[in-house]
């Protein structure tokens, strides 16, 4: 037990920590470009956030949420999505009185209490953005090129990109009607959670993932085919922008997403490669939920969250590799005490210099700090002794070519300078 890592948990060792980082990085420095600034929340809210703000009928809040009691008897939750607590900052931090729209974006943990499985954990992680503060298509078409335009940059051509548009309160009344009825007459072939939520929130059944339930909702009403007629102008104006940014898309009206904030634009982008999980990233519009949670009025958003983990699986199912970062530039390679000290010094002049040094730490033999020098992959060794301190002068090795010239120890930073 105490060298397991808790169920649906992974640790990210350096065999895999470069490609996070290069994924972060990449994912930053695009979010910048498109105006997106960073925001970090807390790890865990209370737990009414989520409720309220997820929705108390969907599968995060009731079956998958880590929630438990603090010491002083609240409930508490980590959080399994990136949304709520970013709009909850948003209210806290009146972020709604600055010029809108606000766009953020997040790098976080989530954490979900699901079967563990490729592709699926307990913890993951999210990248995601949110643009709060203006219901017009032209964010909700910002948002997904956005998605697809990080998704491109490293490295995925097959994708596909799915929208739907969820509607409102006012279309959804006389659709909901209309999904009761026919929900009523599937009691006999539902399972106990959709009947349940058939009436509390009929559209949740259409993102049941119980295949007898799916199988026998083939018919099923869909709300693309019943939106009034603003929602119609929205999702037929997001499509004429998608179109003119050459966003290649289908219309899946079945998309519903799990969380029940969402509002008209719902999208999901999925990658071809990766069996049921497939999933990469899933967004949408929550007009409302601002409100919902305790802010003022008329403040809508749109956002994505993007899985890492299944970004990762989807680029090694693709043969898309991540450069590893560069090796040591040199190894210093000391023989007897006097350069074991002054190889100090050297180490430190190089570092400043921004050139990525290492030593031997464990008393190693002259021939041992050869084999571990080639075991970090160093560029470059250069052997220390009494001679060459009392000379200023050591032989530089070129590890990749063989290569040998012997430089003066003083002028070794410039030389490695012009060499690297
Ligand atoms: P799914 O249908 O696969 O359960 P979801 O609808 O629950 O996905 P969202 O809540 O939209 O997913 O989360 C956004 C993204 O986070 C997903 O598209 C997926 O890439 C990732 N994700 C969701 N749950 C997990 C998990 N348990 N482990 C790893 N990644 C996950
Ligand atoms: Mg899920």
């Amino acid at each position: 037990m105490l060298t397991k890592a808790p169920r649906g948990t992974k640790d990210i060792t350096p065999s895999e920590s470069y490609k996070w980082n290069y994924l972060e990085s990449k994912f930053k420095n695009l979010c910048s470009l498109y105006g997106y600034e960073e925001i970090r929340t807390p790890i865990f809210e209370n737990t009414e956030l989520f409720q309220r703000g997820v929705g108390d009928t969907t599968d995060i809040v009731q079956k998958e949420m880590y929630s438990f009691k603090d010491k002083g008897d609240r409930s508490i939750t980590l959080k399994p999505e990136g949304t709520a607590g970013v709009v909850r900052a948003f209210i806290e931090n009146k972020m709604y009185a600055d010029a809108q729209p606000t766009k953020l974006f997040y790098i976080t943990p989530c954490f979900r209490y699901e079967r563990p499985q490729s592709g699926r954990q307990r913890q993951f992680h999210q990248f995601g953005i949110e643009a709060i503060g203006s219901d017009t298509p032209s964010l909700d078409a910002e948002v997904i090129e956005l998605a697809t335009q990080f998704l491109g940059e490293v490295g995925l051509k097959d994708l596909s990109v799915s929208i739907n548009s969820v509607g409102c309160p006012v279309c959804r009344e006389s659709y909901n009607e209309k999904l009761k009825k026919y929900l009523a007459s599937k009691e006999d072939v539902l399972c106990d959670l959709c009947n349940e939520r058939r009436e509390k929130n009929p559209m949740r059944v259409i993102d049941c993932k119980n295949e007898t339930c799916q199988a026998n909702i083939q018919d099923i009403p869909l709300i693309a085919d019943n939106l009034c007629e603003d929602c119609q102008n929205h999702f037929d104006t997001l499509k004429s922008y998608l179109d003119e940014m050459n966003i290649k898309y289908e219309v899946d009206k079945k998309i519903v997403r799990g969380l029940d904030y969402y509002k008209r634009t719902a999208f999901e982008i999925i990658s071809n490669d990766l069996g049921s999980q497939s999933t990469v990233c899933g967004g949408g519009r929550y007009d409302g939920l601002v409100e919902q949670i305790g802010g003022p009025e008329g403040f809508s958003g749109i956002g994505f969250g993007l899985g890492v983990e299944r970004l990762l699986l989807t680029l090694a199912a693709n043969n898309i590799e991540i450069a590893k970062p560069d090796s040591t530039d040199i190894f210093i390679v000391t023989i007897g005490d006097t350069a074991k000290l002054k190889a100090f010094n050297i180490l430190k002049a190089l570092r400043s210099n921004h050139i990525s040094a290492d030593k031997d730490h464990l008393d190693r033999s002259v021939k041992a700090q050869f084999k571990y020098s080639n075991k970090v992959d160093a560029k470059y060794t250069i052997v220390i002794g009494d001679d060459e301190l009392e000379k200023d002068e050591a032989t530089l090795k070129n590890m990749n070519t063989g290569e040998q010239r012997l430089i003066k120890l003083s002028e070794l930073v410039e030389e490695l300078k012009k060499e690297l």
